[in-house]
């Protein structure tokens, strides 16, 4: 190695310039290869880190939010699922919902992609640099009576309340009791005005008083979540039972086709 590469090397280190040192050399000789500016060389560096700096982000940030799955938007079949007003989900991709503080509700039957909506969205947000954590009701519930049993119930739901956006699914499987109600009651409050939440749930907001065993709670939860939101009511089929479907259909063809 020649003595400037070495200098070279401590100035990256120095500099916390962690991919230069795998790719400058060939961007200098691309660089003198094809004659580019100097600037042109400048900018192709810069480049080169700042995306390699991206790209490690959005790992990290990926990983942290512990997603059950990786689901683009673009995977999702709007034609599928008529109820759901494609543009109204392309604007809330637009991400001006997180920026706002306000909160997003899935609500509908099992299978129709209220955890594949949220998980796209939540991807959107970590791809334009938003921090994301997903969680579901029950692994919550778990989590924070850990905490209690810790004596950290606090420290945990600060901890909660500190990505920009949560992603809290599957609310109305399992009913709360007393402590679940009232540590959801200080979480939606702790965040409410100061970060984004996109809940997903099976039951109509009519129903969520039977979620929580305490109606007062139970108005007080909403009260806060839907000061500022959007609720997305999908009523349609399950995507799950779509090829199950399909399968019974071939196979009634094939039996008429033999008889
Ligand atoms: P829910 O959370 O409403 O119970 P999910 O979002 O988990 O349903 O969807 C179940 C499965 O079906 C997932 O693998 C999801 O990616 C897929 N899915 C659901 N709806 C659609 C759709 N309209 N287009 C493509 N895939 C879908
Ligand atoms: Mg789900």
């Amino acid at each position: 190695m020649s003595l400037q590469s070495e200098r070279l090397l401590t100035h990256m280190q120095r500099l916390r310039l962690t991919h230069l040192p795998q790719c400058y050399s060939s961007i200098a000789e691309e660089a003198s290869s094809k004659n580019l500016p100097y600037l042109d060389f400048l900018e192709r560096l810069l480049e080169s880190e700042s995306q390699a700096k991206y790209d490690r982000n959005v790992k990290l940030k990926t990983q942290w939010a512990h997603f059950p799955y990786l689901k683009r938007l673009d995977q999702f079949d709007f034609s599928f699922q008529p109820s759901i007003d494609e543009k109204k989900i392309r604007e809330l991709a637009s991400l001006r919902f997180i920026e706002q503080k306000e909160n997003l509700v899935l609500l509908g039957p099992p299978g129709v992609g209220k955890t594949h909506l949220a998980i796209a969205l939540g991807v959107e947000a970590i791809l334009h640099g938003a921090s994301v954590y997903f969680i579901t009701m029950p692994d919550l519930i778990g989590q924070l009576i850990k905490a209690r049993d810790e004596n950290r119930l606090k420290e945990k739901i600060r901890l909660l309340a500190k990505p920009k956006l949560l992603i809290l699914d599957e609310i109305g499987y399992l009913g709360l009791d007393d402590f679940g109600a009232t540590c959801l009651f200080q979480l939606v409050s702790e965040r409410y005005e100061h970060g984004s939440m996109i809940l997903t749930s099976n039951k109509s907001y009519g129903d969520w008083g039977t979620i929580f065993s305490d109606n007062v709670i139970a108005s007080a939860i909403l009260d806060r979540l839907l000061h500022h939101s959007t609720t997305i009511n999908i009523k349609g089929e399950s995507y799950r039972l779509k090829d199950k479907k399909k399968a019974g259909v071939i196979a009634k063809t094939a039996i008429a086709a033999a008889t």
